[in-house]
């Protein structure tokens, strides 16, 4: 039983990984009656897989989507990159010989710092990002759980026009995961990692909620600092709206999530490499580059690499 009458001659979609969001995006394309496929690092998995048990507010549901590694032969013409920030060059280089040459590939990662060489990567093919909220994990593999509703912002990268992301939208499960075509994704991006800059490392160095950072004490001290820090870099780099806007949007994201642990605090807890190169790394990175001081990001993108030697290195 499919959501969507999807023609059955549109192109099939592959997403790389095998994750949180690859399971939640491929079962919710098999749902909208999509051809799709999962391309998996290596054949390890496949004697486990039996298909994706995706677990959402409507209950359980379960789908088959096919299950193959990046030596497969067949061509691709719709790729979703579902991997880690970290990983998505590595994994993008492997299966970039079997894109088609018209194909449409959608980054879906936290972060920035790897589009341009992903841009390369691609070829002749369109390049997309996309931003989301959708909230899901996976208490086993391929057994995912849609935990927050959320919207996914999709753009031509670089900025092109909104009639291919509004086409591209189209074969997209829009009616299970909202999807919203923008102009400009590298404006979102940028607004998007300035929030991230100031909420996510801040709460896993300090093992906190979002919301304390809103109260007295140190958490709220170095969230001012941090927020005054980074409005400061975004202005020196040209992004005088989103560095204006910073403080307000920064603290109402920590009001509106004020229960939640971020992803970074997600990460460390679980003792699993945190994103944090491609969020204030890359922010510290553009700094330098235009030599203006960035040292509070600095100084928590050393603290979080030295929480993650602790328990990556054992
Ligand atoms: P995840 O659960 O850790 O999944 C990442 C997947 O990428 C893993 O299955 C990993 O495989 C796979 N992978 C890595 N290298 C690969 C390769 N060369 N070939 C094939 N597969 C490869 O991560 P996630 O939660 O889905 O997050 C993906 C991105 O979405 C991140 O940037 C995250 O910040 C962003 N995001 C996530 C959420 C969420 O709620 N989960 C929400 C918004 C945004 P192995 O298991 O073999 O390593």
């Amino acid at each position: 039983m499919t959501d969507d009458a999807t023609p059955s001659t549109a192109p099939a979609w592959h997403v790389l990984g095998t994750g949180s969001m690859a399971c939640l995006w491929a079962a919710s394309l098999a749902a909208s009656g999509h051809e799709v496929s999962l391309i998996a690092r290596d054949r390890s998995r496949h004697a486990a897989y039996h298909g994706i048990t995706l677990e959402s507010a409507a209950g359980g549901e379960h789908f088959e989507p096919a299950l193959e590694t990046r030596e497969s032969a067949t061509p691709i013409a719709q790729l979703l990159v579902c991997t880690k920030a970290y990983d998505a060059l590595d994994a993008l280089a492997g299966i970039a010989h079997r894109l088609a040459p018209e194909a449409a590939v959608v980054l879906l990662q936290n972060g920035m710092g790897f589009h341009d060489e992903a841009l390369s990567l691609v070829g002749g093919a369109r390049l997309f990002c996309a931003l989301s909220t959708e909230g899901a994990w996976c208490p086993a593999p391929f057994h995912v759980r849609h935990a927050g509703r959320g919207v996914t912002l999709l753009g031509r990268y670089p900025r092109g026009p909104r009639e291919d992301a509004q086409a591209l939208a189209r074969a997209l499960p829009t009616r299970r995961l909202e999807v919203r075509p923008v102009d400009d994704i590298e404006h979102e991006m940028w607004r998007k990692l300035a929030v991230n800059c100031t909420i996510n490392a801040l709460t896993a160095v300090y093992g906190c909620p979002n919301g304390a950072l809103l109260e007295p004490g140190d958490p709220g001290r170095d969230f001012a600092a941090v927020c005054f820090e980074t409005a400061a870099v975004l202005d020196a780099l040209g992004q005088h709206i989103i560095a204006a806007e910073l403080p307000a949007a920064a603290t109402e994201v920590a009001r509106r999530t004020a229960a939640n642990r971020s992803s970074m605090l997600q990460d460390v807890q679980a003792r699993r490499r945190t994103e944090i190169d491609y969020i204030n790394g890359f922010l510290c990175r553009r700094a330098e580059a235009a030599d203006f001081p960035c040292h509070f990001n600095r100084v928590l993108c050393r603290r979080i690499r030295a929480l993650e030697q602790g328990y990556l290195s054992r």
